[in-house]
C-alpha cells in the first residue's frame, strides 16, 4: 500500500491516518498523502496488474487510502467488500461535438454507478476506510444524491446510516434514499444548515461522518475518475475537462488524479484545461473567478441543481487556484440553461442527466459559443448523475400526443399535426 498519512494542505502538518479532517496548528484542510516510491519500479507491469484488476475502483487500490488487502477466501472481511463502483461508460459523442462546433467529445457517464451517480465512488472508499478505522455507523449531509450512495453502502455492508438532507430535496432522491432502509432525516434548511448541524454530531457521536470526519478518505474516490478516463483513453490524459462544481471536491480531485499519473510515468499528456461548472443560483466558486478573488462569498442557494447547491463550497479556494493554472474557467448557467442543457445530451448522446450534468452539457456549450475550445482538442464532459432523479426538470418540455386507437386519429392528429 502506498498511502502514507494525512498532511495539511496549508502548513504541511503531518497526521496519523486517522478520523481527522483538520489540521490542529492552522485548521487548514488535510488531505491524504502518499509515498509512491515503490510503485515507479517498471511502468508497464504496473500498467498490466492495473489492467487485470478488478472491474471496479479498487483495480486503482495502488492510489487510494485503504490498508487491508482485496477479498479473498483468507479475507471475508476485506474493507473493499460491499457494492463496487466505477468503471463507468466514456463514450464518444460525435453528435454532440458536432452540433456544439467541437472535434472530439467524450462523455464520462458516471449515472452508470450502482445508485446513479458518482458519489458511490467517494462512498466505497469512505466505507473502506470507515471499516479499518472501526466505525459501525455510516452518515453524511447530503444535496441528495450522497444520501442514496451512503444509504445503499450501508445496506450492502450491514452498516447502520443516518443520513441528513435539506427537507426540500427531489421526491426522487428521497424515495431512493428511504428504500434501503436507512435513517433519513429532512433538516428544515439549507444543505449548509445541514453541514454545520452534521460537523456537531459528529463531534457527538461515534459515527463515519462521510463527508466530515472521514472526509479526506472520502475525497480520493474522485480521482478514480481521472484514471479511469486517462486508461480508457490509451494512458493518455485527455487535453479539456468540463466538470461541475459543488463543493470543489470531485473538481480539484479529478486534477490531482491525472497529476499523480503523470508524475509516475504511467500516462502521456499534460495536465487538461480544467473547466468548472455551476449553477447560477448557487455560484460562489464562478463569482470569485469572475471577481478574480482566491475566496468564495457564502450565497443562499436557488436554483434547480439541487445536488450542486452548497453556499459554502469547502474546495472553493482550491478550485479557483485549479481553474487559473490549468488554464481554465469556471462559469455558471441559468436554470433555462440548466434544462436545455439535459435536452442537448439527451437528443445527442442518448444519456439522460440530472440537472448536474444539464449544468455541465449548458457550460460546454458555452465554452464552445465563446470559441474557448480549439477545433483540434479532445474534450471529456463528466456527467455525474442520473436524469431519473429530477424528472421534473424535464416536465412540459416537449409535445406529446394522445389519441384514439386508430389509423385515422393517427394520420389526422399525429401525422397532420406534424405537416401543418
Ligand atoms: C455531489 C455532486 C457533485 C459535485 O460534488 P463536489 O462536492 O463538488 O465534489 C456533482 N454532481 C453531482 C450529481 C453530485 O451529486
Ligand atoms: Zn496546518
Amino acid at each position: 500500500m502506498s498511502v502514507s498519512h494525512l498532511g495539511c494542505r496549508e502548513c504541511g502538518a503531518e497526521y496519523e491516518l486517522s478520523a481527522s479532517y483538520v489540521c490542529s496548528r492552522c485548521f487548514g484542510p488535510v488531505e491524504v498523502v502518499y509515498d509512491y516510491a515503490d510503485l515507479t519500479t517498471d511502468i508497464a507491469s504496473l500498467r498490466r496488474r492495473i489492467q487485470a484488476g478488478p472491474q471496479n475502483i479498487w483495480r486503482y487500490a495502488d492510489f487510494l487510502p485503504v490498508v487491508d488487502g482485496p477479498p479473498g477466501p483468507s479475507n471475508r472481511k476485506s474493507s473493499r467488500a460491499g457494492l463496487p463502483s466505477g468503471c463507468t461508460p466514456l463514450i464518444r459523442a460525435d453528435r454532440l461535438a458536432e452540433r456544439l462546433g467541437l472535434g472530439e467529445v467524450w462523455v464520462k457517464n458516471d449515472a452508470a454507478n450502482p445508485t446513479h451517480s458518482f458519489k458511490d465512488r467517494v462512498v466505497s472508499v469512505a466505507a473502506a476506510r470507515a471499516r479499518e478505522l472501526g466505525f459501525e455507523t455510516l452518515a453524511c449531509a447530503s444535496t441528495g444524491n450522497l444520501a442514496n450512495a451512503v444509504a445503499a453502502h450501508g445496506a450492502a455492508l450491514g452498516m447502520e446510516t443516518y443520513v441528513f438532507i435539506p427537507s426540500d430535496l427531489e421526491e426522487q432522491k428521497v424515495l431512493a434514499t428511504g428504500v434501503y432502509g436507512t435513517n433519513l432525516v429532512k433538516v428544515r434548511g439549507t444543505y449548509d444548515d445541514v453541514n454545520r448541524l452534521c460537523t456537531e454530531l459528529s463531534g457527538e457521536r461515534d459515527w463515519a461522518f462521510v463527508n466530515v470526519n472521514i472526509r479526506p478518505y472520502y475525497a480520493e474516490g474522485s480521482k478514480t475518475i481521472a484514471y479511469e478516463v486517462a486508461e480508457q483513453l490509451g494512458w493518455t490524459t485527455p487535453d479539456r475537462v468540463v466538470a461541475p462544481i459543488a463543493s470543489g471536491s470531485l473538481y480539484t480531485k479529478l486534477a490531482k488524479g491525472f497529476e499523480e499519473w503523470l508524475k509516475l510515468g504511467l500516462i502521456t499528456g499534460e495536465v487538461p484545461v480544467m473547466n468548472g461548472a455551476q449553477a447560477a443560483g448557487c455560484a460562489p466558486v464562478a463569482q470569485a473567478y469572475a471577481d478574480g478573488r482566491d475566496t468564495c462569498l457564502p450565497v443562499k442557494p436557488d436554483t434547480i441543481a439541487k445536488s450542486l447547491a452548497i453556499g459554502t463550497p469547502a474546495d472553493g479556494p482550491h478550485a479557483l487556484d485549479l481553474a487559473r493554472r490549468s488554464g481554465g474557467t469556471i462559469d455558471s448557467v441559468t436554470d433555462d440553461e440548466i434544462r436545455a442543457g439535459i435536452r442537448l445530451l439527451a437528443e445527442t448522446t442518448g444519456i439522460f442527466t440530472e440537472t448536474a450534468g444539464g449544468v455541465t452539457t449548458a457550460t460546454l456549450a458555452k465554452l464552445a459559443a465563446r470559441g474557448d475550445i480549439g477545433a483540434d482538442e479532445r474534450v471529456v464532459l463528466v456527467i455525474t448523475g442520473e436524469g431519473l432523479k429530477t424528472l421534473d426538470a424535464v416536465a412540459g418540455s416537449f409535445e406529446t400526443h394522445e389519441i384514439s386507437p386508430s389509423l385515422e386519429a393517427f394520420e389526422r392528429e399525429v401525422e397532420g399535426a406534424a405537416s401543418r
